[in-house]
């Protein structure tokens, strides 16, 4: 067995490929999801599925509530989702996501004792969420060795992002050579509730030209074929 680390696992094909990274450099996996308030909360079932097929060590789903306080358009079903590219900070960006994502994912690898954290941001393909960048991923991981006991002790937790610098067309080759089945992950804001994508959100289009630049067949359900 090797060291252990918690991934954080959305269900979306970043995380699935994050999953894989780990996996594949020896970790013993514990994957953790969020039922946060989410409109594209079938993409929880897709997690759930990743961890079984991926055979992860262990699988927590955390209820977090986002939509309580609300302000983007996957929180707040008043908001809607553009069907278009925007300028600036999209409406899909959620506050402080990843901060509260990461303070949990934190808690529970003190608890496991694991000093690694994985999580699939990306600064090249992404939408323009702060929370994304590198500065932000080093600011939260020296944050968390003055946080937790762990850190005080001498076990300080590492912040991986093998996604970082990554377009999504090297993404999707790089979890294909690891085995990642896509057609199990959803990446749609916007789902059916079959969970057959938009093809029209910001993460639908980014996925869809990442196959393509890939030149690997797009596996996605799409709701108009
Ligand atoms: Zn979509």
């Amino acid at each position: 067995m090797g060291d252990k680390a918690v991934i954080l696992l959305s269900g979306g094909l970043d995380s699935a490929t994050t999953l894989a990274i780990a996996a594949s450099q020896g970790y013993t996996c514990y994957a953790l999801s969020f039922d946060y308030g989410q409109r594209h909360r079938c993409e929880l079932a897709a997690a759930a599925d990743i961890a079984r097929a991926m055979r992860v060590a262990g699988h927590k789903t955390v209820g977090l509530g986002l939509d309580a306080i609300g302000g983007s358009a996957l929180t707040d079903n008043r908001i809607d989702v553009p069907d278009h590219a925007t300028v600036g900070i999209p409406v899909t960006y959620v506050p402080a996501r990843n901060t509260v994502f990461l303070s949990i994912a934190l808690g529970w690898a003190e608890v496991l004792g694991a000093q690694d954290i994985f999580i699939g941001v990306n600064a090249v393909d992404y939408s323009g969420y702060p929370d994304c960048r590198p500065e932000y991923i080093h600011a939260f991981e020296v944050m968390a060795n003055l946080a937790t006991r762990a850190g005080v002790e001498g076990r300080p937790v590492r912040i991986h992002t093998p996604l970082i610098d990554l377009s999504k067309a090297d993404i999707i080759r790089q979890g294909t050579q690891l085995g990642v089945e896509y057609v199990r992950t959803i990446s749609c804001y916007n789902p059916d509730a079959d969970g057959r994508a938009c093809g029209v959100c910001d993460s639908c289009r980014l996925r869809a030209a990442g196959f393509k630049a890939a030149g690997i067949d797009d596996p996605t359900h799409y709701q108009s074929g």
